[in-house]
C-alpha cells in the first residue's frame, strides 16, 4: 500500500551547505590573519574500500572549504602501539589542527587506545573520553559529529525539545550515546533502546523525537512511529537506505530526514566546522 507523505523533509544538504559556507569564510580569515591554513589530519589503517571512500570524501570537502588535509595511510597490520605513536605525533605537530581517525579500525587494534591518543584540542571528530565528558557536563569541547549534526538540524527546524520524549535507538559511543546526552542537555526526557531492549516498538511509539542509529536497513516502520513525531535517521545501509522505512514513516511523522541528504551531510559539515574552530583556537584567531 502506498501512503501519502505528510512529513516535511529536514534538508541536511542545504543546512550543511550553509554551515560549510560559514566555515570556509572562517578558514579564509585564519589563513589571512596568520598565513597558516587550517589543517585536518586523516588517519586510515588498511584499505577497506568504504573507509577509503569516506576519507577521500572528507578530504574533498576540506579542500572546498579552504582546509588542507594531511593523509596518514597505515598498513592493515599496523599494531596498536604503532597507531597510537602515529596519532600522538599528530597531536604534537603544530601544523595539524584537527585529527580524524577513520573507524572502524582493524579488529586487532585497540580502537579506544587509538582514539585516546588524540589531543582533546584536536579532537574535531569528538571521539575521545575527554570530549564525551565535556559534552555530558555541558563544558566547552568538540561534539561527536553525527550527533552534533542531528542537534543542528533540530535547531534549524525550530524543534522544541524541552519536556519532549526523545527515544534514541542505538547506544554506540560515537552516535547513540552522545545523541542522547545532547538531547538531555536540551531538557528532553531521553530513553535509549538497544539490542537487549524488550518490546522496542512500544518505546519507539512514545517518541516525540526519534533518533535511529541502529545500522539495520529500514528497521523502524511507520506503524511504530507516533503521529507528528520528528524522525532523525542516522542510518546508512547498503542500498542507500536508512534505519527507518522512509515511506511509511513519512506518512505519520511531522518532520523527517531523508537518506541520503539528511544526517549524512551534516556529519561532514560539523567535522569541518570543528576543524576550523580548533585551528582558530590554536592560532589565536577569533572567529565569526
Ligand atoms: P553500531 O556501533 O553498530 O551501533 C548500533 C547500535 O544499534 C548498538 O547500540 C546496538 O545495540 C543497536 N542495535 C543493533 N541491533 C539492534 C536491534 N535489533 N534492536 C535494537 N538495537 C539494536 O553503529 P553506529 O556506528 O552507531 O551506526 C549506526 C548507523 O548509523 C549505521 O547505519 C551507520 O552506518 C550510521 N552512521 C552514519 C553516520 C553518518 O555520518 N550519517 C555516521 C556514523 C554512523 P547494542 O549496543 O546492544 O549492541
Amino acid at each position: 500500500m502506498t501512503t501519502a507523505q505528510t512529513a516535511r523533509l529536514m534538508d541536511g544538504t542545504a543546512v550543511a551547505r550553509r554551515i560549510t559556507e560559514a566555515t570556509a569564510a572562517n578558514a579564509a580569515k585564519i589563513t589571512e590573519a596568520t598565513g597558516t591554513t587550517p589543517c585536518l589530519a586523516t588517519v586510515l589503517v588498511g584499505e577497506d574500500p568504504a573507509s577509503v571512500t569516506y576519507v577521500r570524501m572528507k578530504q574533498n570537502r576540506c579542500a572546498k572549504a579552504g582546509i588542507t588535509s594531511r593523509h596518514v595511510a597505515l598498513p592493515a597490520e599496523t599494531t596498536t602501539e604503532e597507531l597510537v605513536a602515529a596519532i600522538a605525533a599528530l597531536s604534537e605537530d603544530p601544523e595539524v589542527h584537527g585529527i580524524l581517525l577513520q573507524h572502524p579500525v582493524p579488529h586487532h587494534i585497540d580502537e579506544r587506545a587509538a582514539f585516546e591518543a588524540i589531543a582533546p584540542a584536536k579532537d574535531v571528530d569528538g571521539v575521545t573520553m575527554h570530549s564525551f565528558a565535556a559534552m555530558s557536563f555541558g563544558e566547552p569541547g568538540f561534539v561527536s559529529c553525527t550527533p552534533g549534526g542531528i542537534m543542528r538540524l533540530l535547531a534549524e527546524y525550530d524543534v522544541e525539545l524541552t519536556g519532549k520524549r526523545a527515544v534514541v535507538v542505538g547506544r554506540s559511543a560515537i552516535l547513540g550515546k552522545p545523541a542522547g546526552m545532547l538531547l538531555l542537555a536540551q531538557d528532553a526526557t531521553v530513553t535509549y533502546c538497544h539490542s537487549r531492549t524488550v518490546d522496542l516498538p512500544s518505546i519507539v511509539r512514545e517518541a516525540d523525537v526519534l533518533v535511529a542509529a541502529v545500522g539495520r536497513a529500514e528497521f523502524i516502520k511507520g506503524e511504530d512511529i507516533k503521529p507528528g513525531a520528528v524522525v532523525l535517521d542516522a542510518g546508512y545501509n547498503e542500498g542507500n537506505v536508512g534505519d527507518v522505512h522512509f515511506e511509511s514513516a513519512a506518512a505519520v511523522a511531522s518532520l523527517i530526514t531523508p537518506v541520503p541528504g539528511g544526517v549524512g551531510p551534516m556529519t561532514i559539515a560539523v567535522l569541518l566546522e570543528q576543524t576550523v574552530q580548533a585551528a582558530g583556537a590554536q592560532l589565536g584567531v577569533e572567529l565569526g
